[in-house]
């Protein structure tokens, strides 16, 4: 299996270099050539393995350069004893047709921990295959749960340092308490002045910056990302939408053949691309439902087929999803358009010198046959989290609440009853201030772990060990760059020669 860049096909490579790299060198992403198919026997054998065989099983198919020892390595090491519990993932069920998929549990409390538990196994196999010997010096542009679940994933690996860069006014106070506070040798994390956009953009320009990259050579350094643009963020992705629907099997939910929906709340499109790549692969999924907060630029290219990046960022209690330039739709692009890779860097570059874009008309319909895209406010999200608690006793986080809002509207647009899994994306306690203003109207004067206590008390759940132990930690990071210093910055951390 080999890996080709959406914008210029002719780029062919390995797995291993796809993922030691992070992103093809002018600037597209790394796709996988074909997709393995998965038979109804096959999925009927995977529903009686663990998520680790599960997820050694799926991987091998896509990641042929690996041993099965490698292999083996990889998945136990990130997913035994990282987790709250031996199924990685977590599946609640809500009135007839909901399926919440907690993606959660792992030790950063959201779902970037599935991928990013894993990365750092993927990535140093990967090195050792292809450039042996360099440090690689992850960057990560991050609009809060990325940069905190790399941190933890990639602390203390040997042969690797990682940077991460959020925006200062971004994110929740538990996201910057817990990337403040990251223990580790090779960990550096700074605030930047700008917004999570700035933040990528400028992290982007530097892995394609050639001369920064030959400096780096001269001191055996070089650079990766860890953002979900890698290869090897989305593939651990595909694995837990075939492990539920494994699941689902076990427990009776599904026959096997049935087919669900699959409803995601998006950012960069990394999650609901995953999603999208296991239907490739042949698992039954009839409808995608992309659920947006007021940084609604996907509803909007959903629905109309123009992709307009020119438009007022809002910050919201979903911060995750407060992104305007999903960079992973570059690679449904290069799907929808059949992998035509010049209609695909034609749209980037319009996308880069005008700031939007527009799909041909097959392109259009072949996406709305797919996808349903809708969006909701703030106001609506705390509403929809404290709805959810009255009407099920389930708690959900900011960014889980907008899929909900989003997949109720799906519902009453459309009357399909189709049952769906819900991408469940994050602990409610990560976002505690907002959760508990939902269902108990204020929360003037408390501090951050008043509010997490009170929650608990409150609805009976309990707050993740991981956050309850920040309380007594001490913050060893305060550095604040400008968005236009963050290359210096860099520069000046990696004291090059
Ligand atoms: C990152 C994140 C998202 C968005 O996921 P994408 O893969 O970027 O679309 C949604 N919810 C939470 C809690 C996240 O951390």
């Amino acid at each position: 299996m080999n890996y080709i860049s959406t914008r210029d096909k002719t780029q062919k490579v390995p797995s291993a270099v796809a993922i030691a790299n992070g992103i093809s060198k002018e600037g597209g992403l790394f796709v996988p050539e074909s997709f393995p198919q998965i038979t109804e026997e096959r999925l009927l054998k995977l529903s009686k393995m663990s998520y680790t065989e599960r997820a050694k099983n799926i991987l091998g198919d896509f990641l042929t350069d690996f041993t099965d020892d490698e292999l083996y390595h990889c998945v136990t090491g990130a997913y035994t004893d990282k987790f709250e519990d031996d199924s990685v993932t977590r599946i609640a069920k809500l009135g007839d047709d909901i399926y919440m998929l907690e993606l959660w549990h792992g030790p950063t409390c959201a779902f970037k921990d599935m991928a990013l538990q894993l990365l750092p196994y993927l990535l140093k196999t990967s090195a050792e295959k292809t450039v042996d010997g360099k440090e690689i010096v992850i960057l990560v542009a991050t609009s809060g749960d990325t940069g905190k679940a790399a941190l933890e994933g990639f602390k203390d690996v040997e042969g690797t340092r990682i940077m991460v860069f959020y925006p200062e006014q971004g994110v929740s106070p538990m996201q910057k308490l817990q990337m403040a506070t990251q223990e580790g040798e090779n960990v550096t994390v700074c605030a930047i002045k700008g917004n999570f956009d700035d933040a990528q953009t400028a992290v982007k320009q530097i892995f394609t910056d050639k001369a920064l990259a030959e400096r780096l050579a001269a001191n055996n350094m070089m650079f990766s990302s860890a953002n979900s643009i890698n290869w090897g963020r989305l593939v651990p992705q595909i694995v837990y939408y075939i492990s539920a629907y494994c699941d689902l099997l076990a427990d009776e939910e599904i026959a096997i053949g049935d087919k669900i929906n699959v409803c995601v709340p998006t950012g960069n499109f990394g999650n609901i691309l995953a999603a999208y790549y296991a239907k490739k692969m042949g698992l039954p999924i009839a409808k995608f439902i992309c659920a947006s907060n007021e940084n609604n630029v996907l509803t909007d290219f959903i629905r109309t087929g123009t992709y307009n990046k020119k438009r007022e960022f809002h910050a919201t209690i979903s911060p995750s999803m407060d992104i305007l330039i999903s960079s992973n739709l570059e690679r449904l692009l290069f799907s929808l358009y059949e992998g035509n890779d010049v209609a695909v860097k034609k749209l980037m570059s319009n996308l880069n010198e005008r700031g939007s874009y527009a799909v041909s008309d097959v392109v259009r319909e072949h996406l709305q046959a797919e996808f349903y895209g809708g969006y909701c406010d703030d106001v609506s999200t705390k509403a929809t989290i404290k709805n959810t608690f009255k009407n099920y006793s389930y708690l959900c986080d900011t960014h889980t609440a907008v899929a909900m809002n989003v997949y109720n509207g799906y519902v009453k647009e459309t009357g399909d009853k189709t049952k769906t899994v819900i991408a469940s994306t994050a602990s409610p306690f990560k976002f505690a201030q907002s959760v508990l203003e939902s269902v108990a109207g204020t929360t003037d004067g408390f501090t951050e772990f008043e509010m997490t206590d009170k929650l608990a008390e409150l609805t009976g759940c309990a707050v993740p060990d991981s956050l309850a132990l920040l309380k007594d930690k001490a913050p060893r990071f305060a550095d604040v760059c400008n968005k236009a210093k963050i290359e210096e910055y860099v520069v000046s951390q990696l004291n090059l020669k």
